[in-house]
This record gives structure tokens, C-alpha cells and sequence, in this order.
């Protein structure tokens, strides 16, 4: 029997598990490094934790679940499961990218990665033909859609296409949309990696990352990665995890519904110059994510009429912190420009239209109501202290 996504958040595929001896609902917090052995040459199946742990196999079966993959691994961040993925590649291999990327994954790429041999090219791959960055040493795409934080729309399958056609590895990076509203590895991606400390934990109270795949082979290597490298999550955290995704449709459909509203006031707002949000009919990524995706998520990137104003608003919110990360029940406004791009190269930033006037947002699950008129009061009190500023 396929169960429905939201009970698969509850119970995973249950088919593939194994009941927990004692009943309990909440599944056990295996607080173990190590395991006994019967005797020689006999194990539980379980012999150490950076290899195996109950608790963190089980939140991996369900992840695997929602995003219909063979396979998921959990990491302890996002940094670390990208980290992790990106040892399958070797010195000489080529990457693509698209070009606005979350800021983490682009200085792992072009700091760490790079030193290691392994070349990129970063790429608008929402816009432009990426066939001819391709060559004999490519191995791989990778990319975020929509983008962190520019919001840009990739037609996964189109890509998909392209890869499959070369012989690529096609890397999606799910973290925007989450599992419950767009999955991947159905549109032909082979992997797909989550920042699980954004939607998937839900709660701003942990770290945690993910790659989900439907091939056995990078299953396979990535199973020998993560017990030789030991960045595997740990029991509480996935706990916690667990705990979070339990409830990811509801949080989704509320953060999605919040966002909504703030998007519409957003536009009312004269000194908002521009939105940038997927489900703005007519914008452009509405087409192909309304195609690809079962909705337009929870975050809003905007930019405002000068830089003053952007600090001014993260200052006097009353409500709203001003804080780095995302997709938790609490709305975050975020400085990409200083915060999560404060590394990427000042041009790049800039020509990926990341200025010093451009804000995030991501919409948690408060009364929009609250929300706006703190926005409002942020807004509106600029012009009483703009004489401070000049
Ligand atoms: C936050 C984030 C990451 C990194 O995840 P961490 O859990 O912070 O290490 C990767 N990709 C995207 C899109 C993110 O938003």
C-alpha cells in the first residue's frame, strides 16, 4: 500500500520497517556509541554509531520516503551532507553550477573543493543554455530551485534531460520547497540534498543536513563516505529531526499561506521596489514551478529603496529577529548581503543581484496578521529617522 505524504511523515514507508520492540510511538533516542556482539563473526547489525545508529536510520527511511528515494543519509548539517557528496568526485572532474547558490555550498565549491582539483562553472541555469559549458571532464549539474535568495526557476526536467543526454549526475538541492512540495528525484535528478535544519526540522533548534538518492551506486559510496568521514547526524538530532517532520505539511501550508500575504502587502508597499516569490502570477518562475512543484513555498526575497532602509527595517522590527537560516516556525528576516553571501566575491554577489538593498524572508507560522503590521511599523518609521541616517 503507497501511503499518503503526510502519513509518511509519521510512519515513513512502513513496509520497509522494523517495529520497535517496546511499542513506543515516539520512536527511541538510541543514545549509543557502540553495541554488543553475540560473538565472533555474529553482529546485531549494529556495531558502531558512526556507521549505524537505530535512531538516525529510522528519520533516514523516512526522508528517503518523502522524497521517494532509495536511500537518504543524515548528516550533521547541510554543509555536511554537500561536503560529503562531493568526495565522489575526483581531481580533474568538472562541475556545473547555477550561479546563485545558498553562500555556504558556493565557498565550499570554490575554496575547499577547488583546492582539491575539481573545477566548476557557475552557471544562470534558469536563463542560459548550459550545453555549452560542458565538456569531456564534466561530471555533474548542480543546482538550487528556486535559489537562495534570488528565487530563480529551474526547469528540473529540462535539465534533467541535458544530464541524462551527457551522461551527468543531476544534484538538486531541495531545501527551499521541501519534500512536500516539490520532489526531484521524479522530475530525473539523481540526488537530492536538504539543509534538514531548515523546513525538515522545522523548530530553529538544530542542525542537520541530508542526501537522498535513487542509485545504488552513490548510495553505496556514499555509505562508505559517511562511515569513514563520521559526519553522520547524531541520535538527539535526528530525534529532533523526526520530531520536526512529523508536522511539515501543516507548518508547510501555513509558512506558505503567511508568505502569501506578506507578498501581497510587500507589493502594496512603495518603498519595496521589487518581490521576488515563485508564486507571483506572471513572474518568472511562476510557469515552470507551478508545473513542477505542488506549491510556491515560503520565501520571499525583496528589495527595497535604499540601503538605510534595508538596515532600518532589520533594526525595528519588533516580532520579526533578524537572524541567518530558515524554514522554521518562527519568520526570520536575513542580510544576504552580510550574512549568508558575506563570502561570495562582492561582483558576483552583485551581478546575481544580491545588493546591500535586498532583504529575505522566510515566513514561519505566526498570525500573518502580526507579521504585516510589524513589517508596516519597520517601514513606515523610516521616514521619522531618515534625518539620522543622512
Ligand atoms: C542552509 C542551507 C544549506 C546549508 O545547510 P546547513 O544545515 O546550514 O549546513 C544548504 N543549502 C541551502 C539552500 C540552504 O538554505
Amino acid at each position: 500500500m503507497e501511503l499518503e505524504f503526510a502519513t509518511r511523515c509519521l510512519y515513513g514507508d512502513k513496509e520497509k520497517f522494523e517495529k520497535e520492540s517496546t511499542g513506543a510511538i515516539s520512536f527511541p533516542i538510541y543514545q549509543t556509541a557502540t553495541y554488543a556482539h553475540p560473538e565472533v563473526g555474529q553482529s546485531t547489525g549494529f556495531d558502531y554509531s558512526r556507521l549505524q545508529n537505530p535512531t538516525r536510520e529510522h528519520l533516514e527511511k523516512v526522508v528517503a520516503s518523502l522524497e521517494k528515494g532509495i536511500d537518504a543519509l543524515a548528516f550533521s548539517s547541510g554543509m555536511a551532507a554537500i561536503t560529503a557528496l562531493m568526495e565522489i568526485f575526483k581531481p580533474g572532474d568538472h562541475i556545473i553550477t547555477e550561479a546563485d547558490l545558498y553562500g555556504g555550498s558556493i565557498r565550499l565549491f570554490d575554496n575547499i573543493n577547488k583546492k582539491n582539483g575539481v573545477t566548476f562553472s557557475h552557471v544562470n541555469c534558469s536563463k542560459e543554455d548550459i550545453s555549452k559549458y560542458i565538456n569531456e571532464n564534466t561530471k555533474a549539474i548542480y543546482i538550487e530551485t528556486p535559489t537562495n535568495p534570488m528565487m530563480n526557476v529551474t526547469d528540473i526536467r529540462k535539465i534533467a534531460d541535458i544530464a541524462k543526454e551527457h551522461d551527468l549526475l543531476l544534484i538538486v538541492d531541495n531545501t527551499f520547497l521541501s519534500p512536500y512540495f516539490q520532489n526531484p528525484l521524479e522530475l530525473g535528478a539523481d540526488v537530492v540534498i536538504h539543509s534538514g535544519t531548515k523546513y525538515l526540522g522545522g523548530h530553529n533548534d538544530t542542525l542537520a543536513g541530508f542526501v537522498v538518492t535513487n542509485s545504488q551506486e552513490i548510495s553505496d559510496k556514499l555509505r562508505f563516505i559517511i562511515k569513514t568521514i563520521g559526519s553522520g547526524l547524531a541520535p538527539f538530532d535526528s530525534w529532533l529531526i523526526l520530531r520536526g517532520i512529523k508536522t511539515l505539511p501543516i507548518r508547510m501550508e501555513k509558512s506558505q499561506e503567511n508568505a502569501k500575504a506578506i507578498v501581497d502587502f510587500l507589493l502594496s508597499e512603495p518603498k519595496v521596489k521589487k518581490v521576488y516569490y515563485p508564486g507571483i502570477p506572471g513572474s518568472d518562475g511562476y510557469e515552470i514551478c507551478k508545473k513542477q512543484a505542488r506549491g510556491f513555498g515560503a520565501m520571499i526575497t525583496f528589495e527595497v529603496e535604499s540601503k538605510d532602509l534595508a538596515k532600518h527595517i532589520l533594526k525595528h522590527t519588533q516580532i520579526i529577529p533578524f537572524a541567518e537560516s530558515l524554514g522554521g516556525v518562527e519568520t526570520l528576516l536575513t542580510y544576504p548581503c552580510t550574512q549568508t553571501h558575506a563570502d561570495v566575491p562582492e561582483d558576483v554577489r552583485i551581478a546575481n543581484g544580491i545588493t546591500d538593498c535586498v532583504l529575505r524572508l522566510s515566513a514561519g507560522i505566526e498570525d500573518s496578521k502580526d507579521l504585516i503590521g510589524d513589517l508596516k511599523y519597520a517601514i513606515d518609521s523610516y521616514d521619522g529617522y531618515k534625518a539620522l541616517y543622512i
